[in-house]
């Protein structure tokens, strides 16, 4: 296993922003879990099937061949970078990823994805459950309205031209409460997980204090050949 950089925590904490910026100065490659849960929902969803039956969404995840590169993600061919920013897919991730084997499967992807190279890997379970002996973890937090105006603001994410500020909150405070409570790995700081509260730090605050904890475990950035190699 390659080295892997942890970072967690709620959604409009800034992971994806912080994350992508520290797999580029070290030249790691970044992935985003999240895009994994959120395409097998779309692809479910896509096929008809009910969100609920485990054994339906797990055959989905276990057929699905990903392709995850920066911000494009696709899913059995199809590019759905844009399509899994909606509010529908907000919705229908949760019960996606409340089904313990269809985590397991995911889990195991990501896992096999550092034995290619060094990883910075965000999500929910990443420090707690994928790699509990990742060297550096991160936990990133931010007040509810913090978060919600940051997703309102996302041109990424279509939820921001078309919910207004307090519906976007609501919204995203239902998922957390999911995330945080459902019984197989719920959202949580792990114990050695370096928390910053994201509220009111600038991108660069927030990225120059995770490439110290980077520094401090001692790892260092790809040589550029392996950085290459994964980028043809
Ligand atoms: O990070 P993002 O908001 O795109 O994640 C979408 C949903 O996928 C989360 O609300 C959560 O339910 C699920 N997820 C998860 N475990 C991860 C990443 C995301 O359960 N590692």
């Amino acid at each position: 296993m390659h080295a892997v950089i942890a970072i967690d925590g709620p959604s409009g904490a800034g992971k994806g922003t912080v994350a992508r910026a520290v797999a580029a100065a070290l030249g790691y490659r970044h992935v985003d879990t999240g895009a994994m849960y959120r395409a097998v929902a779309w692809r479910a969803l896509q096929l008809g099937l009910d969100l609920d039956d485990e054994e339906a969404v797990l055959r989905v995840s276990r057929e699905a061949a990903f392709e995850l590169d920066g911000s494009r993600v696709s899913i059995d061919g199809a590019d759905v970078s844009a399509a899994i920013r909606t509010a529908e897919i907000d919705r229908a991730v949760t019960p996606v990823a409340r089904q313990a084997r269809v985590r397991a499967e995911l889990v195991a992807r990501q896992r096999a994805m550092a034995d290619d190279g060094p990883v910075v890997m965000e999500g929910r379970d990443i420090g707690t459950v994928v790699f509990p002996d990742a060297p550096v973890k991160i936990y990133l937090d931010a007040l509810p309205e913090e978060r919600a105006r940051r997703r309102a603001n996302d041109p990424a994410h279509s939820a921001s031209a078309t919910q207004a500020l307090e519906e976007i909150a609501q919204a995203m405070a239902r998922r957390d409460d999911h995330d945080r409570t459902r019984q197989a790995s719920p959202l949580s700081v792990a114990p050695d997980a370096l928390v910053i509260d994201t509220t009111r730090l600038s991108v660069a605050e927030v990225v120059e204090r995770v490439m110290a904890a980077v520094g401090a475990r001692g790892l260092v950035a790809a040589p550029l050949a392996v950085h290459e190699r994964r980028r043809p």
